[in-house]
């Protein structure tokens, strides 16, 4: 059989990991490092680089952020756990990116949303972050002074990147150690070019309007929960009665009526806050939706690993495909998931929420968090999830 691209869950247990971290070369981070490129945590501008290095430093700070683990940037012990934990096939980290990317209205709309639930939000009119163009500090880098640094610094402060433990150099437009680091950090998050240097395209992205709230309070990303496919693709407003057909290329351990009455539920319950409906179809070429069970290759360019590692994954609106990974071990549609099953109706919901357009979310609570540990069960949407496709099709 053709195996997919890699089975890191089983790899990260052979190997011993745990504990490295940077300027160390450990057998098997290439693994982790291809782990958390596919997770789209890492992105290396050249991927010779297999070392224990900065970017992969910084990634696994990312990740860290991102499932509120400890900030230590190592791959410590609870960290290589998270690893393990099987995944949506699709990568987490697009938030940040799709804050940005998100039009002004349901911008505004996200803003509003949050201010409700969080009651904390800062005032949602922008206030200008910086006193004059970042024109003078275009280009910086460290061991230089040049007039308006401390303003970067007050605005990489304010939004949880740079945290000084002596403050006396905080009010200085020295170009210190602490903003590299801090510069770099942001850099990542934003998927900009890893320069730690205050260069054209940081500085773009400091300029542009943003949510007020910090993305890092004490190690953890704040804002947003939910978010959206990149380019906000969604289903046009004339299409809320959705076909669904079931067509596999592998046999799964479950047999079709279990699968049907799995794929039920779960869409039963996305249509029970929406306005959508779903119904089930045997005439594929009716099918707005199609769902399948396949293993390894199996063609579109997204492999599946095997067991254990990414579980499925589904296309944006409106494309409609999604694919289960036949090599796991799924659970049939009953109240009992074993202990070596990965839950069929909840991995359902979750995909089934990409098909609608929502990406991935940092609620734990919510279907749309990346990872779910076998014999887990999470059959109903948070209201996370619900406030995240309220705001996709209000707009
Ligand atoms: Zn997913
Ligand atoms: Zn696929």
């Amino acid at each position: 059989m053709q195996r997919g691209p890699m089975n890191f869950t089983t790899l990260l247990k052979e190997l011993n990991l745990e504990g490295s971290h940077k300027g160390q070369r450990v057998q098997g981070l290439h693994e982790a490092e291809r782990y958390l490129n596919q997770f789209g945590f890492l992105k290396y501008e050249d991927s010779n680089n297999l070392e224990n290095d900065e970017a992969l430093e910084l990634a696994i700070k990312t990740y860290q952020t991102f499932y509120q683990l400890a900030f230590t940037g190592k791959l410590d012990s609870n960290t290589v756990k998270q690893m393990t934990i099987p995944h949506c096939g699709l990568p987490d980290f697009n938030l940040l990116m799709n804050l940005l990317y998100l039009s002004k209205a349901s911008l505004l709309l996200l803003i509003q949303l949050l201010a409700i639930q969080s009651g904390s939000f800062t005032n949602a009119k922008r206030m200008p972050e910086f006193s004059k163009s970042l024109k003078d500090v275009d280009e910086s880098q460290k061991g230089q002074r040049v007039q308006g640094l401390r303003e970067v610094k007050h605005y990489l402060n304010k939004y949880g990147y740079l945290n000084y433990e002596d403050s006396n150099n905080f009010e200085e437009d020295e170009f210190d150690e602490a903003l590299e680091v801090a510069i770099k950090t942001y850099q990542t998050f934003f998927h900009l070019k890893v320069t730690g240097k205050l260069d054209t395209d940081t500085i773009k992205k400091m300029s542009m309007p943003r949510c007020g709230v910090a993305d890092i309070i004490n190690g953890s990303l704040t804002h947003p929960q939910f978010t959206f496919l990149r380019g906000e693709p969604k289903w046009p407003y004339y299409k809320r009665h959705l076909q669904y057909a079931i067509v596999s290329s592998a046999i799964p351990n479950v047999n079709l009526t279990e699968v049907k009455k799995a794929c039920s539920l779960a869409f039963g319950e996305w249509a029970r806050f929406s306005d959508f409906r779903f119904e089930f179809t045997d005439y594929v070429g009716h099918a707005d939706l199609i769902l399948g069970f396949h293993r390894g290759d199996h063609g579109d360019g997204h492999a599946f690993d095997g067991r254990d590692g990414a579980l499925a994954h589904a296309f944006p609106p409106t494309n409609g495909r999604l694919h289960f990974d036949a090599d796991e071990i799924w659970s049939d549609s009953s109240y009992r998931v074993r202990s070596n099953q990965v839950d069929l109706v909840g991995i359902a919901m979750h995909e089934i929420g990409h098909l609608l357009g929502l990406d991935h979310s940092r609620d734990e609570l919510a279907i749309m968090f990346p990872g779910i540990a076998k014999g887990e069960f999470k059959r109903s949407l948070s209201s996370d999830d619900r406030d995240g496709l309220l705001t996709l099709y209000s707009s």
